[in-house]
């Protein structure tokens, strides 16, 4: 399989940094979803938009902003 966002080839869905990335996000968005009442998409948006946001986490939010909320 290769890496949906890079490219790169990947056992699992995305590549190792990529997932590295997506796991990051669904970690803080538990904690998010816990004080805010922010939807999956809602946060993704979010994510991507904060110039703080790595540039793994933010290609990440990309790619399932385009492809749909992705499963978690
Ligand atoms: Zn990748």
């Amino acid at each position: 399989m290769n890496c949906p966002v890079c490219g790169a080839s990947s056992r699992n869905r995305f590549c190792p940094v990529h997932e590295r990335a997506y796991q990051n996000l669904l970690a803080a968005y538990e904690a998010w979803h816990r004080a805010l009442e922010v939807s999956w998409r809602d946060y993704l948006e979010r994510v991507n938009a904060n110039s703080n946001s790595g540039i793994w986490v933010r290609d990440v939010c990309v790619f399932l902003l385009r492809n749909g909320t992705g499963d978690r």
